[in-house]
């Protein structure tokens, strides 16, 4: 039997402090700031905010690190370390998935399926595929006959700013953590601020897998003035991996440029899905509902632009509007929630304003639009309602500007051409998903889209050796299987004279 909501609602008060050189360190400068409860608006606890001086703590923490018995494990010494850090995030689960949800307000049917499990599981693929990761060997000839043969080797980068996000916080870190620490560098996270818990909690972890101290920190903030451009701007850092707003990203990528750091820069979208009219209509539908409201649309990932051929498009709105308005809000525990709230009220300020604007730029309300009502021991959360628009022109700002909420426009179109022009017409250049039966159409639309990723009849759907990243100002650079490898390794060219 389950508890009463208001019970559940209310976790306990709990600090999240910093983490340095294989411990718990409280702000030296004694600086806390709230970790609030999205679906309630209740203190879920209070957080440490990292200072410069704790920043510079836990660089150098980091450094000395990579000198220590960490730089001198093998790959396979380390893979082991890392495989046990996994199995450490499955042995919490339960933890983890509270504090993912407390933090986040997700349902636990997202968090316990997506992520907490690719949480440990991007330390077991990285700790495996870095065994299997080759370099490259030339054979020359030289004046004198001889010879002289080129062999690379790979090193670690050094010490690695990781600074993520609040949509998938467990998920999104240790994407860049588990391969950053299989390739031998040492890392040093900035959580966002809205959801430090799993990653603090990862700390843990790292120490009953026996990570030695100083290879794992974390440091807890904001971004300007605070720790996150501490952090991206202290010259101890080698190399910044970043994944949050494209905005941001011109910040971080500025701050990197003074000493020519490396950076990878996985950033925001606005993601087209193109529904042909000789689509399977139910895969179709049933996709761009996860596409558009999964994690209440907060995916960088997510369709915002949906373009539907015209014949199906009446169709195609109708029983969209249909499902979606059946979505069950609310708490994460509750078995039959499909939607939690927004991450904040800041965001859920954001998106309001946009549901306004579409109003004001012209907009057919289909779905939602607002506030939903909740019950009074919900009331006090960020929640909206999932939003589906027809009939605003292409260069409405609603068309065009990210929001990372659970709301999509949806357009007809007439030609296949029309619907690739009508798909790249954007600043990001993300994601898009192509819905059709049509194998040689897939293979031709797909291809035309200037994006990092496109799916076909699907979404979400992953390989973890697959690029990862995005075209235009949705990002630099690939993760991913190799390409993560490559980013946190230097490759160094030894040339051999016989
Ligand atoms: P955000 O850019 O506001 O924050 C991301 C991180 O950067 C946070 O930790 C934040 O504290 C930090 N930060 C902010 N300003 C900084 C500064 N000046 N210096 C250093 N650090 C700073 O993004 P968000 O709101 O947390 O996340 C949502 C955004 O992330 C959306 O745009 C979404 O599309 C994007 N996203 C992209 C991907 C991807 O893989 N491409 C994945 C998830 C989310």
């Amino acid at each position: 039997m389950s508890s009463s909501p208001s019970k559940r609602a209310a976790p306990a008060v709990s600090e999240v402090r910093n983490f340095i050189d294989g411990e718990y360190r409280s702000s030296s400068g004694g600086k806390t700031f709230d970790n609030v409860n999205p679906c309630t608006g209740a203190l879920n606890g209070k957080v440490h905010e990292a200072t410069s001086e704790d920043v510079d703590a836990a660089v150098r923490a980091a450094r000395a690190a990579l000198y220590g018995p960490w730089g001198k494990m093998s790959d396979a010494e380390r893979g082991e370390i890392l495989h046990r850090v996994a199995d450490g995030i499955d042995a919490r689960f339960e933890e983890f998935l509270e504090a993912e949800c407390a933090d986040t307000g997700k349902p636990h049917g997202i968090a316990s399926h997506i992520d907490i499990p690719r949480g440990a599981a991007n330390f077991r693929v990285f700790a495996d595929a870095v065994k299997n990761f080759a370099t490259e060997a030339f054979q020359m000839a030289t004046p004198d006959g001889k010879g002289a043969f080129n062999i690379a080797v790979r090193k670690p980068k050094g010490v690695i700013a990781v600074i993520s996000p609040w949509n998938l916080p467990l998920l999104l870190m240790t994407w860049k953590v588990g391969p950053a620490l299989a390739c031998g560098n040492t890392v040093v996270v900035k959580p966002s601020e809205e959801t430090p818990t799993t990653t603090s909690l990862l700390g843990e972890v790292m120490n009953e897998a026996g990570v030695p101290p100083g290879v794992f920190n974390v440091v807890n903030g904001f971004g300007a003035d605070s720790a996150g451009a501490f952090l991206t701007e202290h010259k101890g850092v080698d190399a910044i991996t970043f994944t949050g707003e494209t905005r941001t990203g011109e910040i971080i990528t500025r701050a990197a440029a003074k000493g020519l750091r490396d950076v990878s820069m996985e950033c925001g979208g606005k993601n087209p899905a193109l529904v042909f009219a000789d689509c399977d209509l139910e895969k179709a539908i049933e996709g761009t509902l996860r596409s558009a409201f999964a994690n209440c649309g907060q995916v960088c990932l997510g369709t915002e632009r949906v373009y539907v051929e015209r014949p199906i498009f009446d169709e195609f709105v109708a029983r969209l509007a249909e499902e979606a308005g059946k979505f069950k809000l609310g708490l994460p525990q509750d078995a039959d929630t499909d939607m939690g709230p927004l991450v904040s009220h800041e965001h859920q300020r954001k998106v309001l304003s946009y549901y306004q604007l579409a109003v004001e730029e012209g907009a057919q309300v289909v779905l939602g639009g607002g506030v939903p009502d909740m019950p009074p021991e919900l009331a006090g959360g960020a929640w909206v309602q999932p939003t589906i628009w027809t009939g605003l022109a292409d260069d409405a700002r609603v068309n065009r500007e990210e929001i990372f909420g659970p709301c999509c426009h949806v357009r007809p179109f007439d030609t296949e051409d029309e619907a690739i022009a009508l798909a790249n017409d954007t600043d990001y250049g993300l994601a898009a998903a192509i819905w059709t039966e049509n194998t040689s159409r897939a293979l031709r639309v797909s291809t035309a889209i200037n994006c990092g990723i496109a799916w076909v009849n699907s979404w979400f759907l992953r390989d973890l050796r697959t690029a990862f990243g995005g075209a235009k100002e949705s990002g630099m650079g690939r993760e991913g299987g190799e390409h993560s490898l490559e980013f946190y390794t230097e490759m160094q060219n030894v040339c051999i004279k016989i």
